[in-house]
């Protein structure tokens, strides 16, 4: 049983707020059959026989245009409530971020578990100022961390991700930064565990004739852009992964650095045959690995022990998501901090701030 330590919130103010579920043709639950309503997903992109396409769904149906003729994407507008060819890069092999370790920042927020939940996530960074009402980067130098299960459950995933795409280029440009961790539900989509998609996203799949794995494949935009995205960084004193550091995994002695390399390189698109055989990558894939891990917030667990993790990290505080609450929580004097409020249910959300070299925020 997991049980929430009040006393230690008091020392970290955070936001929350109550929003109503967001309307739309499909529940959050995804329990309705309106799914022959009127529906529009996408863009996804493709690269094809040495043609780059762009597919999407707009009023049920499949639409499609090239990108090769140097006109405008022909994408209406109403597709997409965050998608803006204007951010698309032409350099199509996302490398992976060098950096994953960032010191002198001086304010961050974090934030997990969003399943889907475009309007619930884009109200917490606008109350929070970390965007604008447009939807625009406005948090100057500061750091936003998604700490993974942005996929999966909800119905506004597409969304979500050409925002965060978008975000973190105008974060780029004014020295702000946007980390996206791989969550374990990243993960299985990559490596196709398809239970979770929201039934939306397999009348996309049929529609765009291929399974929702593929459409997140090496051979799409997407797809590569997720493959270049970390599942470890730290920032300043405090190290962030979906789920966390176990002991076990930490006696593999492997650096960030390594450890993203190795998801990249020998997770994402090996067999999961071949990864379960491997000892090392079958730590790394599964429960005591950084994606899957709730050790933190088990019985068992104990302040010795997060302190003897963080000792072995060189860290003051880790930030984990996956395992869910209904707000933001602290352990052991912001040792562990998990950021998982629950946002997949669409009715409630909160942020972790950090901020003059304290997590902060407002109630
Ligand atoms: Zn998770």
């Amino acid at each position: 049983m997991i049980t929430k330590h009040k006393s230690m919130r008091m020392n970290i103010r955070i936001l929350l707020i109550g929003l109503g579920v967001m309307s739309g043709i499909f529940s959050s639950c995804g329990q309705t059959s309106e799914m022959d309503s009127l529906y529009n997903d996408g863009p996804y992109i493709f690269f094809e026989n040495g043609h780059t396409v762009a597919r999407w769904i707009e009023d049920n149906q499949v639409k499609a245009d090239t990108l090769e003729t140097g006109e405008p994407l022909k994408l209406n507008a109403t597709v997409s409530a965050s998608f803006d060819p204007a951010f698309l890069k032409t350099d199509y092999s996302f490398q992976p971020e060098r950096q994953d370790a960032f010191t002198g920042v001086s304010h961050f927020v974090a934030v997990s578990y969003i399943h889907g939940q475009y309007g619930m996530l884009k109200k917490l960074l606008q109350v929070h100022r970390v965007i604008d009402e447009g939807g625009n980067w406005i948090y100057g130098t500061g750091h936003l961390v998604i700490v993974g299960d942005v996929v999966d459950r909800g119905d506004e995933v597409t969304e979500i991700l050409w925002m965060i795409h978008k975000l973190e280029q105008q974060a780029e440009k004014v020295k702000g930064k946007v980390h996206y961790l791989l969550g374990n539900h990243e993960i299985m989509v990559l490596k196709g565990d398809l239970r979770y998609i929201h039934k939306k996203y397999r009348y996309t799949s049929a529609g765009l004739k291929m399974s929702y794995q593929d459409i997140f494949s090496v051979n799409s935009y997407l797809g590569r852009w997720l493959r270049s995205k970390p599942v470890a960084i730290s920032i300043n004193k405090t190290i962030f992964a979906h789920a966390g550091f176990s002991e076990q995994y930490l006696q593999l002695g492997l650096t960030n650095k390594e450890l993203n390399k190795t998801f990249r390189e020998q997770i994402f698109d090996e067999p999961e045959d071949s990864v379960l055989a491997n000892p090392m990558l079958n730590i790394l894939y599964n429960d005591l690995g950084p994606v899957w891990y709730r050790g933190y917030f088990a019985e068992d667990f104990t302040e010795d022990r997060a302190r003897a993790i963080l000792q072995k990290l060189g860290k003051k505080n880790i930030v984990v998501g996956h395992t869910s609450f209904s707000g933001v929580v602290t352990r052991y004097r912001h040792k562990i901090i998990g950021v998982d409020s629950s946002i997949k249910f669409g009715k409630t959300g909160e942020l972790l701030l950090y901020e003059k070299s304290a997590f902060t925020g407002v109630c």
